[in-house]
């Protein structure tokens, strides 16, 4: 087999950053040897197959971005990464694993919906990956299926109180699948939204002329999400089903989480990319020379980018240092504007909600070390380790440790990116993140010992990418 030695880098993990060089056997870490260590004989960095200098750079375990949705198909059109573009963009970003969502609709069969997710994905991927199913439909058929996820290792499932007549579950349905969920210890994740509620504000506003993406972040007021997010915490009091609550954008359904935890609960939240630095404003009220005030379609997505002013942005990163909520995914789920976005103009309802972000977590992520909301080590715990916890990966990734998968990136702090829809990689006609500009640089990065992204060159190839059966959460109280 093999050997990779990666030298001259500071490691750091979530607790903390060692001088140490990282020996890989074939896909494998074999072991965090001390520099200039003598014990595996004279001279590592003669004997190893490929050598990488990490000197001055971070040594970090590959990102985990636990939610994707790559050619979902969602208001008449499908997200427009594939498994194969999203994927091989995710590894540009530094990010070595994703977590997609398999789709069961309102009146499909599960298993159904699971193996066209399979077929999407299977020989395409740049990098692992595995799948969360989403119950779009809870009755007997979905239930009695659920144990069957587990075994093949699918042990969370997600559930939405938005979306009527596609995705959404009624209180009943949404406290079975929780029953269910507590006896097979999976966990459930949530879209707390209570949509019945948002639907009759979007109608209204749309009915009242006020028709632009502005008023779908007035439409899904966060008293929607508060309320939803305390309704499904409620109901995963009462049955003991663990409950993760995906893109939290409110401040005050952070307040509900933190209570809850406080309780003692197992209630989990992510927030993303797009919560901490993007804004109702800013972004949903922007106006362009291209677009007019439809602009801010490219921002169109559920939870919605929430009020500057009201201050959520702030407390998102707050809630992140106090651990209130616990990773950062991105909830990637890109539309181009010609074509898909442009469907909703005149009317913000039918525009495809969704942002891309698979790319630029890590760096964005980053740039929050750089101005002081976060510590390396939180950096680190809340991209990869924290996600490989929580969906039962923890070991094989999230972690540079011995029989570890060789999935690294070397992470160059005084290197400089600068984010554009020119030199992306995802299969976008625009970037969210037009202009943004980080302070930091993903150099290398390596999946089960291979390297795939090295200083600016692709080396991988579609297809290296494998399916990750995953365990139960590693993160409950
Ligand atoms: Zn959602
Ligand atoms: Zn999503």
């Amino acid at each position: 087999m093999a050997t990779t030695l990666i030298t001259g880098g500071t490691v750091v993990s979530s607790t903390g950053r060692t001088e140490a060089d990282v020996l890989i056997d074939g896909e494998k870490i074999v072991g965090l040897v001390a520099p200039g260590s003598t014990v595996f004989g004279s001279d590592l960095t003669a004997s190893a197959d490929t050598v990488i200098d990490a000197t001055g750079k971070y040594v970090i375990p590959g990102g985990i971005d636990a939610h994707t949705h790559f050619e979902l198909p969602f208001g008449g059109t499908e997200a427009s990464d594939s498994f194969e573009s999203g994927t091989r963009a995710a590894a540009w970003g530094g990010t070595t694993t994703v977590v997609d969502f398999a789709v069961q609709t309102t009146g499909t069969a599960v298993p159904d919906g699971l193996q066209k997710w399979h077929d999407k994905a299977s020989g395409n991927c740049a990098i692992d990956y595995g799948f969360h199913q989403i119950i779009g439909g809870v009755d007997e058929a979905s239930l009695a299926y659920m144990p069957k996820l587990v075994d093949e290792g699918i042990s969370s499932y997600k559930m939405f109180m938005a979306y009527p007549g596609v995705f959404y579950s009624d209180d009943g349905q949404i406290l079975r699948a929780m029953q269910k969920a507590a006896e097979l210890g999976m966990l459930t994740m949530m879209h707390a939204e209570n949509g019945p509620a948002i639907d009759v504000l979007a109608a209204q506003l749309a009915e009242s002329g006020k028709t632009s993406p502005y008023f779908h972040g007035i439409a899904r007021a966060w008293q929607m999400e508060e309320e939803a997010t305390h309704r499904a915490i409620m109901l995963s009091h009462l049955t003991g089903a663990p409950l993760y609550v995906v893109h939290v954008s409110a401040k005050q359904a952070v307040e509900q989480l933190a209570m809850a935890r406080d309780r003692g609960q197992n209630v989990f939240g992510e927030t993303c990319p797009q919560y901490l630095y993007l804004s109702l404003e800013e972004q949903l009220g922007a106006v362009s020379e291209e677009w007019g005030d439809f602009e801010g379609a490219k921002w169109v997505c559920s939870t919605p980018l929430r009020s500057r002013e009201e201050g959520h942005q702030d407390h998102m990163w707050q809630a992140l240092r106090t651990n209130d909520l616990q990773m950062v995914s991105t909830d990637h789920c890109p539309f181009c504007m010609k074509g898909q976005k442009e469907l909703g103009k005149g009317d913000f309802r039918k525009i495809p909600n969704g942002i891309g972000s698979v790319e630029h977590r890590m760096d964005l992520l980053y740039q929050g070390v750089v101005t002081g909301q976060l510590t390396l080590e939180r950096w680190v715990e809340v991209t990869s380790t924290t996600p490989a916890r929580m969906f039962g990966m923890y070991g094989k990734k999230g972690v540079l440790a011995p029989g570890a998968d060789g999935d690294v990136v070397v992470y160059d702090p005084d290197g400089h990116t600068t984010i554009s829809a020119d030199t992306h990689h995802m299969n976008m006609d625009h970037s969210a993140w037009e202009g943004f500009e980080v302070d930091g640089h993903v150099d290398t990065v390596l999946s089960r010992g291979k390297v795939i992204v090295d200083r600016g060159a692709y080396l991988g190839s579609k297809g290296d990418g494998r399916f990750v059966k995953r365990g139960l959460s590693q993160y409950l109280v």
